[in-house]
């Protein structure tokens, strides 16, 4: 269970060079090495054959080639490159067709309008090979323009197209309201960012009962709706929402990150859901690395056991 300050000192820690370097060094090196519990590798192959390995469990897959906040438009044109070529080897090797991206990634940062370009790049490839692309929802000065573009395309025809809410933030649930209105489609998550108290709950109760209104609304209004969460009780209560609404068990899906809560996913398949897990991978892995570990400082003791263990 995250709390505030546990939070905020994995996002200041997350800043260190040093910490940077020393992960960077050991954290992939090798098949057991720390990084790879929640991260599929470096490179797309190795990303493929996660996804293999999760298809073959009876799961969907969404891959997530990493990277955020880049800082120049040739950085951003080379992720924008970067994500096509993941696209035609996911074509090349079969295995499902669904991407997720961040817009910093493509250049928000920067400007606003190339940022978009470059996300209609990839769509132009990805949606005649039926690929569904899921803008990831960054920290909270990025929500109303993440939104603002999302709604732009969906209603310029790109309907194989989803975004995040965060049932951290105040905002979330009206931002629901709008996209369920117009037939977009939401994967709901708690949020993984530390946010200031004028924007977002400042107490973890309050994001649970925000998550669990939002259950509510997604499977009942929404459309094709991702719950993503580990938490046992909010699927249990997603699942009973379904059951006494008489929502089918194909309408919506759960969503879990890579190697997180494998028993979990495994139990859900099982009981006929339909299970989406979401891979990253690349080499700019270490802000998503300490994003895992915040939500669960028990992680650090698996991390530093692993250090240790890799003998420097
Ligand atoms: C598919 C997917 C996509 C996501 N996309 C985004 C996004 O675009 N934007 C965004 O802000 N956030 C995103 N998140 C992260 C999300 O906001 C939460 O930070 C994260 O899922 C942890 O919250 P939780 O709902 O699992 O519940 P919590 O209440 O944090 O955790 C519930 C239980 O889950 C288990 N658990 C949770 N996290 C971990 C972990 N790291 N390691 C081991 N066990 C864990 C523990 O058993 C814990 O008790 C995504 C999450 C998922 C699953």
């Amino acid at each position: 269970m995250l709390d505030s300050a546990s939070k905020t000192f994995f996002h200041l820690i997350a800043q260190s060079r040093t910490l940077k370097t020393i992960a960077s060094r050991y954290g992939m090196r090798k098949p057991s090495s720390f990084a790879r519990r929640f991260i599929a590798g470096e490179t797309v192959e190795e990303a493929i054959e996660a996804a293999r390995a999760v298809e073959a469990r009876g799961m969907t897959v969404t891959l997530d080639l990493l990277g955020e906040s880049v800082a120049s438009l040739s950085q951003a044109d080379a992720a924008t490159r970067a994500y096509i070529a993941v696209i035609e080897a996911m074509i090349a090797a079969g295995v499902g067709r669904n991407v997720s991206l961040k817009l910093t990634q493509l250049g928000l940062d920067v400007d606003k309008a190339s940022a978009v370009d470059n996300l209609r790049k990839i769509l132009e490839r990805a949606e005649p090979a039926g690929f569904f692309v899921r803008i990831d929802m960054e920290n909270s000065p990025y929500t109303e323009v993440t939104l603002e573009i999302y709604e732009t395309l969906w209603r310029h025809g790109s309907h194989q197209l989803g975004v995040v809410l965060q049932s951290a933030l105040y905002r979330s649930e009206r931002d629901l309201a709008a996209i369920n209105a117009f037939g977009g489609r939401v994967r709901l998550v708690k949020g993984a960012y530390q946010e200031p108290k004028s924007v977002a709950y400042p107490k973890k109760a309050d994001v649970d009962a925000a998550y669990a209104r939002m259950i509510k609304t997604l499977i009942v209004e929404g459309h094709d709706p991702a719950i993503a969460t580990h938490d046992p009780a909010m699927i249990e209560f997603a699942r009973t929402v379904a059951r006494e609404n008489g929502v089918a068990l194909d309408r919506f899906e759960f969503q879990m990150l890579y190697g997180v809560r494998r028993d979990l996913q495994a139990m859900l398949v099982k009981a006929g859901h339909r299970v989406r897990v979401y891979i990253p991978f690349g080499r700019e892995w270490f802000p998503y690395f300490m994003r895992r570990l915040g939500e669960r400082p028990a992680n650090i003791a698996f991390v530093m056991r692993a250090i240790l263990g890799e003998g420097g």
